[in-house]
């Protein structure tokens, strides 16, 4: 479709007025467009032609509207590291409405009645670190909120006492609402009726199957619960720690929300954590199961007035059991092996892996693509060349060659389980770093040729093969800043 022809729908304006701001977005000076994700105009039914065209800078910049759009901003409250904080909000991101079934929203137009101190901006490392992420954890099939769009500006605003350019970044979701936002509707004065419309709105545009269930409300909670443990498992079977988990940025959709100093683990460290200003670790990898579970124990607290709260913690004994089986499972797939078969000995298998591979500091996810084209247990030093230490990972080959024994497992069967899980490229931070440095002079091709790696990390990119080997050890497990 024509971008002219896009009509958009509502679902926020049955709330008081108190619970959002209609808002119009500042648009940003000079815009131009960075990239565009073809696969996420294939979710709303936009020609790739539309984008090309200066109206859809104007749509991305707030100066164009579609059919029907009332843009605005929603307030939420949220726990940031641990301490509640009672109003937050979309402090600069604005809500355009439906798509097909997809809420538009820019992040970085401008001031709304939730920005507090902040200026309303995303600067442009943040967004390519946005936007990359997005289309990178579709590729991967991670569920995530996607990403449409990406423009830049001569706008500037200050991070860190320097200037920075910044960026708009269209993303779209079934549903942007956050454990936040029920932790604010919880607290308003009329709070279980505008925690039941709340909880109506999310069946409504996540848990649609449930909209005439009796007990909706619980079998709602319990369905976010199975995907937040699938989704955490995904997480840690990749070594992707999102870096700032607060309730606020917890999806009550089960997807990966805002993307900030995330980090996939260049070599495994359980301790590892990628954001600088998370000084005791709360959002370390190994954490991030555990806080997941405490975000929705929040979730489940504001629930206590549809719901029955005993029944919601109830179900919670099932999320790190749930969390425990997918990740093996997922894991067992990393090594080519079914978890069905021999469930015991893959558990031992995949803990003395991460083990290993935390004592050999071999690059994380290169070990496994390495492996799924492992041909011969005696060719097992193609791979241990990489190692720091490679001690501890070569006891680990034997007893794998052992279990492979024991389940009577091929190599070839194991290529076809691996191929499909272990991609040759992850977007490591170091290479969205080049595309940004890029990006910063006005090269937007590497942030274009990263896209189509991170839609298709299982393919081949001849011209970027540097890209799928192991991370330079200068730029390994470093620490990210917030800057946004
Ligand atoms: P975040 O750390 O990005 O999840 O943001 C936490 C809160 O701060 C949210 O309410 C955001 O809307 C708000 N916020 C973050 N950056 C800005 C900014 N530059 N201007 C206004 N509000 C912001
Ligand atoms: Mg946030």
């Amino acid at each position: 479709m024509k971008i002219d022809e896009l009509e958009i729908e509502n679902d926020f304006f049955r709330f008081d007025s108190s619970f959002y701001e209609l808002v119009k977005a500042t648009p940003l000076k000079e815009p131009r467009l960075i990239s565009f994700s073809k696969s996420a105009c294939d979710l709303i039914g936009l020609d790739y032609s539309e984008c090309e065209k200066k109206e859809f800078i104007d749509f991305l910049n707030g100066k164009k509207l579609l059919k029907n759009s009332t843009p605005y901003a929603t307030v939420y409250a949220g726990h940031q590291f641990g301490h509640f904080v009672a109003q937050l909000g979309d402090g600069r991101a604005i809500n355009l409405g439906i798509l097909n079934g997809y809420h538009l929203q820019t992040k970085g137009s401008g001031v709304t009645r939730y920005s507090r101190q902040g200026d309303g901006r995303a600067i442009l490392r943040s967004s390519i670190r946005e936007y990359l992420l997005s289309e990178a954890m579709q590729g991967l099939n991670i569920p995530t909120t996607r990403a449409l769009a990406i423009i830049s500006s001569k706008t500037e605003v200050s991070r860190d006492w320097k200037l920075e350019s910044c960026a708009i970044v269209l993303r779209l979701s079934p549903s942007f609402i956050r454990v936040g936002t029920f932790e604010y509707f919880a607290r308003t004065k009329d709070a279980k009726n505008n925690i039941l419309k709340l909880a109506d709105l999310l069946i409504e545009q996540v848990y649609k199957d449930l909209k005439d269930k009796d007990n909706k409300y619980e079998l709602m909670f319990f369905e976010l619960v199975d995907r937040s443990a699938k989704l955490l498992a995904l997480w840690q079977s990749y070594g992707f720690c999102h870096g700032v988990l607060n309730t606020d940025n917890f999806s009550v959709a089960g997807l990966t929300i805002d993307y900030g100093p995330y980090a996939f683990m260049d070599y495994f460290e359980h301790d590892y954590i990628c954001n600088h200003t998370d000084y005791e670790g709360r959002y370390s990898y190994k954490n991030q199961p555990y806080i997941a579970r405490w975000n929705l124990l929040v979730l489940a607290d504001s629930l206590t007035e549809i719901c029955n709260y005993e029944n919601l913690k109830n179900y919670m004994k099932n999320f790190l059991p749930i969390f425990e089986k997918e990740f093996l499972s997922f894991m067992s797939k990393r090594v080519g092996l079914d978890c069905n078969k021999s469930a015991d000995s893959n558990f031992t298998l995949i803990f003395e892996l991460q083990n290993a591979l935390q004592s050999s500091k071999i690059d994380y996810n290169y070990f496994f693509y390495c492996l799924t084209n492992l041909k011969s247990f005696s060719n097992i030093n193609e791979i241990l060349e990489f190692c720091k230490n490679p001690t501890a990972l070569k006891s680990w080959f034997s007893k794998y060659e052992k279990v492979c024994l024991e389940q009577n497992s091929s190599f070839d069967a194991r290529l076809e389980i691996m191929k499909k899980v272990n991609p040759k490229y992850i977007l490591k931070n170091y290479i969205i770093e080049e595309a940004i440095k890029k990006a910063q002079n006005n090269d937007f091709s590497l942030v274009n040729d990263l896209l189509k790696i991170a839609q298709n990390p299982f393919d081949e990119h001849k011209d970027f093969e540097r890209y799928s080997k192991p991370t330079p050890q200068q730029f390994s497990n470093i620490k990210l800043s917030c800057l946004s």
